[in-house]
């Protein structure tokens, strides 16, 4: 590989050398002898310092007495004699000139072509050799149509099952592959179909990628993988060629895995996008399934494909025979998280005190990305603060960075604000710490983060896969607990609540249409989600009830809201000396957690 592209470098090294030395010498030529107005020449015959002329058409070449020579022109159709003697030249001057008359020559002329059109030459000369080399070999140049797989072997970096956590059950559907891969011939001789494609599902950054190079780093077996969203962006019909070219070079070096990322990019339901059926998508989609459809027996190439939208492919890459694997990597769970935590928290040296359970019990809803990217910003802050190793108070802080972005010390605020925003916060967590259904509150704070102007921050005590309807009961008077506060404290609302405001809207609306928890509505669902495919992305929902039904919707809706306001109202003007404390308290510490928090509510 390398050799070659020296041997190609050196080619285009020469050619270039030529086509400098060609230019150089043509212009050199026909320049060299540097170009005089013929009133100068008139000048040089009176003095006598010219010994010979030579003309051709109107083009002088003049050599002169000491052996100089210079070019120069006359007026076009004039005689020479006649123009020299207008300035000045007698013919006694002239005598001493041998003048030559020359028909200008074929030759020059074919010269001066030749010399206009070799750059063009040259350059088509280059073209064409560059395609050649593209077509023949493996060179980058103009290989539009190559697939850009990268082939990963020996010299990368192996990852293995081990740095992958949190995703068990995942690892053991892909450890048949893996198998598969190290013993094809275990299977084949007991007739099992092998499986072609598997397609990986989960929300982004929770390790699809990292798990199919895990499956080929354990199998140890070459890896080629591309992205679908570089499929979508040459010409039409280049997409195509790539997927064949890709699959050759993976057949030629089976078994193997081929990677495809973001499938969706390219395998979304065909004739749904911009763009007309016959698109670029489209061909390059047909192209993968084709590839998927001719491998015979014996190749042993596994496709994996990697998504977060499932739901919007075309149903003829789910067929049995083509993606029919499906393995779910989902957001990892407390354990999980505390898995990751130690995989990425190698090699950074931790303080003593430092426990990463907590920090798993504080990440629900962290990706492993996000983890990663957790740890990092606590060793960024770490060799901040001059420190030798990462300790808590980074991690904690890198947790909030994640969370909502760094903290914003600078923003002005005023004192009325302040004081506002305080009284907002205490709501807020006086409310879930007094509701059994909200989650205990871990942090408060009234220092602005993101966009944020002052965050509550409940801690789960475990992961929920199921609610009851008291918990989102409790929930929701939990976000209208700081709208409640300013009306009890100030008689007057801000519009800082405007984003609780719509969560509790939204998670109203999904009690009653979605989870069936309205009993006026029943356990029915309403509603059937709608989205522009091309946009992947829910852009409404379509009404499949009546208007009666919608009213009784809006008002269960409010009717949710309502009672949750109500609560939240009874309980902080029942504790109303106690709000006041808290959000004192916040107004002079700005954050209150831990034991502080816990002795405030007490
Ligand atoms: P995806 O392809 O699902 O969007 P990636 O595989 O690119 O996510 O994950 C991004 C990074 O996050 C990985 O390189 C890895 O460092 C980290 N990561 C994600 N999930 C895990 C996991 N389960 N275990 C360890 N690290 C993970
Ligand atoms: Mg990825
Ligand atoms: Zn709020």
């Amino acid at each position: 590989m390398s050799s070659r592209w020296i041997r190609n470098g050196l080619i285009y090294l020469i050619i270039v050398v030529i086509a400098v030395a060609l230019f150089y010498n043509v212009y050199s030529a026909s320049s060299s002898p540097s170009s005089v107005f013929i009133s100068s020449v008139a000048e040089d015959a009176r003095e006598g310092r010219i010994s010979k002329i030579v003309v051709s058409g109107d083009d002088l070449r003049i050599t002169r007495t000491s052996g100089v020579e210079v070019v120069s022109r006359k007026e076009p159709g004039a005689d020479l004699t006649e123009v020299l003697s207008n300035l000045g030249v007698t013919q006694e001057m002239l005598n001493g000139i041998s003048i030559e008359v020359q028909t200008p020559s074929e030759w020059g002329s074919w010269l001066a072509i030749l010399s206009s059109f070799l750059p063009l030459l040259l350059i088509g000369g280059l073209l064409l050799f560059m395609m050649r080399q593209a077509q023949s070999g493996n060179s980058q140049a103009m290989s539009f149509g190559k697939s850009r797989a990268r082939m990963l072997d020996g010299d990368q970096p192996t990852v293995t099952f081990e740095d992958v956590a949190g995703v068990v059950e995942a690892k053991q559907e892909l450890q048949e592959v893996v198998e598969f891969l190290e013993e094809p011939e275990k299977f084949s001789a007991l007739g099992a179909r092998i499986p072609k494609g598997v397609l990986m599902v989960g929300p982004p950054g929770c390790g699809k990628t990292l798990m199919a190079r895990a499956v080929a780093g354990e199998a140890e077996v070459p890896f080629f993988s591309i992205s679908g969203s570089e499929f979508v962006e040459m010409f039409v019909g280049v997409g195509a060629s790539r997927v064949r070219d890709l699959f050759e070079q993976a057949k030629r070096n089976s078994p193997c895995i081929v990677f495809v990322d973001e499938i969706d990019a390219v395998g979304r339901h065909r004739g749904a996008g911009l763009g007309g059926s016959h698109d670029e998508r489209e061909q390059t989609l047909n192209q993968i399934l084709v590839e998927m459809d001719g491998f015979d027996t014996d190749t042993n190439v596994i496709v994996m494909a990697a998504t977060n939208r499932p739901d919007i492919l075309d149903p003829a890459l789910l067929r049995p025979g083509r993606f029919d694997r499906r393995v779910v990597l989902d957001l990892p769970d407390m354990n999980g998280r505390k898995a990751i935590l130690d995989i990425h928290a190698r090699g950074k040296p931790l303080a003593e005190e430092v426990d990463l359970k907590v920090i798993a019990k504080q990440t629900a809803g962290f990706s492993g990305a996000d983890i990663e990217s957790l740890l990092n910003e606590a060793a960024i802050l770490a060799a901040r603060g001059d420190k030798k190793s990462i300790d808590m108070e980074d991690l904690q802080e890198a947790v909030e960075r994640v969370i909502a972005g760094p903290e914003r010390k600078s923003r002005i605020i005023s004192d009325d604000e302040r004081e506002i925003i305080a009284h907002h916060e205490a709501g807020h967590a006086l409310v879930m710490n007094l509701l059994p259904g909200c989650d205990p509150v871990h942090k408060v704070s009234i220092v602005s983060r993101g966009m944020a102007l002052g965050y509550t921050m409940p801690l789960p005590e475990d992961d929920r896969y199921l609610k009851q309807r008291s918990k989102f009961e409790d929930e929701l008077a939990g976000l209208l607990g700081g709208r409640a506060a300013e009306e009890l404290i100030f008689n007057d609302v801000t519009t800082g609540a405007s984003n609780d405001l719509e969560r509790a809207t939204l998670l109203a609306r999904k009690m009653v249409t979605e989870y069936g928890m309205s009993e006026k509505l029943g356990p029915l669902t309403f509603g059937r989600k709608q989205e522009l495919v091309f946009l992947g992305r829910e852009i409404g929902e379509q009404r499949n009830y009546s208007e009666e039904v919608a009213r009784a919707i809006d008002e269960e809706v409010r009717r949710l809201i309502n009672e949750a306001h109500e609560t939240a109202l009874r309980l902080l003007r029942e504790k109303k000396d106690k709000l006041v404390d808290v959000a004192k308290k916040l107004m002079e510490v700005e954050t209150l957690e831990g034991p502080d928090l816990e002795a405030m509510f007490a």
